[in-house]
């Protein structure tokens, strides 16, 4: 899910929807998500849009009561942005944020968020050569770059996302952000990466 609050969820829909794992991909209000989450009994993964508030933990350097200060983003949901974790049997990896447009948390240049991408990358690899085991689902607030025109800055997307697509080439790739304003639009393909734009909501098989 994504950008939008799916109000059918919150009716009679829910007890219909079975998934085995929710995948946030930003911009969606901490509240709903916690919902989601309860109800639903099963793992949620999120990675923050550019309109989330900072989910980045405190620096408790300084802090001797660590234990009282609480985590911030939603309640019983995990934030994987910038994180690679197993679930389920699936490699998910996470990068959460647009291309800075303005002044604000969750917003990166195209070099910062290649960096992330490095990064990230890097600890896939690693993981690969321990136990052989390639990426199953890359989550992304932004989509990659070129889906929208590059003169629209706030919804370009992100070049790194493209290389990380074609180096690891997980099954799925979800994102938000790119609002289709009650259209459904086509899923994409790069490479063996079925790419889906989430929002609101999206029951995928994998
Ligand atoms: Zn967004």
């Amino acid at each position: 899910m994504a950008d939008e609050v799916d109000e059918s969820l919150y009716g009679d829909r829910l007890p219909e929807v079975r998934p085995d794992l929710v995948l946030s991909c930003g911009d969606l209000p901490f509240d709903y998500l916690e919902y989601l989450v309860s109800r639903l009994d099963v793992p949620l993964l999120y990675v923050p849009g550019n309109h989330d508030a900072s989910v980045q933990p405190p620096d408790l350097t300084w802090m001797p009561l660590r234990h009282e200060i609480p985590t911030p983003g939603p309640a019983g949901c995990d934030n994987i942005d910038g994180k690679v974790v197993e679930v389920g049997g699936l490699r998910v990896a996470g990068l959460g944020g647009s291309v800075r447009y303005k002044r604000g948390p969750n917003q990166y240049t195209q070099a910062q968020m290649n960096r992330r991408a490095v990064s990230i990358g890097l600890r896939l690899g690693l993981k690969r050569v321990r136990d052989g085991r390639k990426l199953d689902v890359l989550v992304t607030h932004a989509p990659e770059f070129g889906l929208v025109a590059a003169t629209d800055a706030a919804h370009a997307g992100f070049v790194a996302f493209t290389r990380l697509i074609k180096q690891f080439q997980p099954l799925l790739h979800v994102h938000g952000h790119v609002h289709p304003y009650g259209r459904q639009l086509a899923d994409r393909q790069i490479g063996v990466t079925r790419v889906i734009n989430a929002i609101p909501s999206r029951i995928i098989e994998l």
